[in-house]
């Protein structure tokens, strides 16, 4: 057991150095005289290269520059590098911005990790608000919209979002969990189907009561409203090249009450955790799997593995 924490432990760090002068005491991260000045320097020259630059990728290697000072002393993350790159998730550019969120989640300064990555979720769902707008005149048929529809933009925003839901259970953080939890409560009729499942990823690969509870309420309720045929497809019945690059952004369907219910029984195996299959028309099942699992889930989340 101890030597699973350690090496959760080892492989949570960026490879690269300890510093026997760098501290961190009971909430303050103090650097070394060194590796202050180099801090100093580094930000300053980048912080620059990130507000003149107009190519994507110059801003993109700042980032990069600027994660790498943390691999001189991995005992102490400095906020001020994990701030840095939490601005690179409001970049204008969504290439920088995945980049920027791959390096902040590895390994950074915690508390800074962990609101940077909220705010630019936040940040990231006002981007979506303007590609669903866009979907629900697609779906809608508005011809003219449909020809101006974006579909490298909306496929990017969708990865982006993708890695953020991910970003959203790694970090292990309550606040993050409740963001991610979140996802559930979304209507519907206008949520892609794979974000659920992307989110229910997220949410199991940790354990929490709480959020098996909140996935196994999901997949029921939405067999449920498939069945009674509240939640129509978007773009099935639409033509168009538009409408048929859209739809693998269509709303949820049975396969993905299966695909959640299959990471449930994945979630189940791991744990030892005998569970019914991950089938439609087991709901009833699923339910006395959880009356009798739940007392042995952690009320607080726990990582997996
Ligand atoms: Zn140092």
């Amino acid at each position: 057991m101890l030597l699973r924490a350690l090496s959760l432990l080892i492989l949570a760090l960026p490879v690269g150095d300890a510093c026997t002068q760098c501290r961190v005491d009971a909430r303050r991260t103090s650097l070394c005289a060194a590796h202050l000045d180099e801090e100093t320097s580094t930000l300053r020259e980048e912080r620059s290269v990130m507000a003149r630059s107009s190519v994507a990728s110059e801003r993109t290697s700042a980032l990069e520059r600027v994660a790498r000072l943390t691999s001189a002393h991995t005992n102490a993350p400095s906020p001020n590098v994990a701030r840095f790159l939490a601005d690179g998730l409001h970049d204008s550019s969504l290439d920088v911005r995945r980049r920027a969120l791959a390096l902040l989640v590895d390994g950074q300064h915690r508390e800074e990790t962990v609101r940077g990555l909220i705010d630019g979720w936040r940040a990231a769902l006002r981007l979506w608000k303007d590609v669903d707008t866009r979907l629900a005149q697609l779906a809608a048929e508005a011809p003219k919209q449909a020809a101006t529809f974006d579909l490298q933009q909306v496929s990017d925003t969708t990865a982006y979002l993708e890695a953020l839901l991910a970003a959203l259970g790694e970090v292990h953080d309550e606040r993050a969990y409740r963001e991610l939890l979140n996802v559930f409560k979304w209507p519907l009729e206008r949520t892609p189907g794979r974000f659920y499942v992307a989110a229910t990823h997220a949410v199991l690969a940790v354990e929490s009561r709480k959020g098996v509870e909140c996935v196994l309420e999901f997949a029921l309720t939405l067999e449920s409203e498939l069945a009674a045929q509240r939640v129509a497809p978007r773009f099935a019945a639409k033509e168009g090249l538009a409408a048929s690059l859209a739809r693998p952004l269509d709303n949820a369907t049975s396969a993905h009450v299966e695909a959640t219910l299959e990471a449930l029984a994945h979630f189940a195996e791991r744990r030892k955790l005998g569970a019914p299959a991950p089938k439609l028309g087991s709901a009833a099942q699923w339910r006395t799997w959880f009356k009798g699992a739940k007392d042995q889930l952690t009320e607080r989340m726990t990582l997996l593995e």
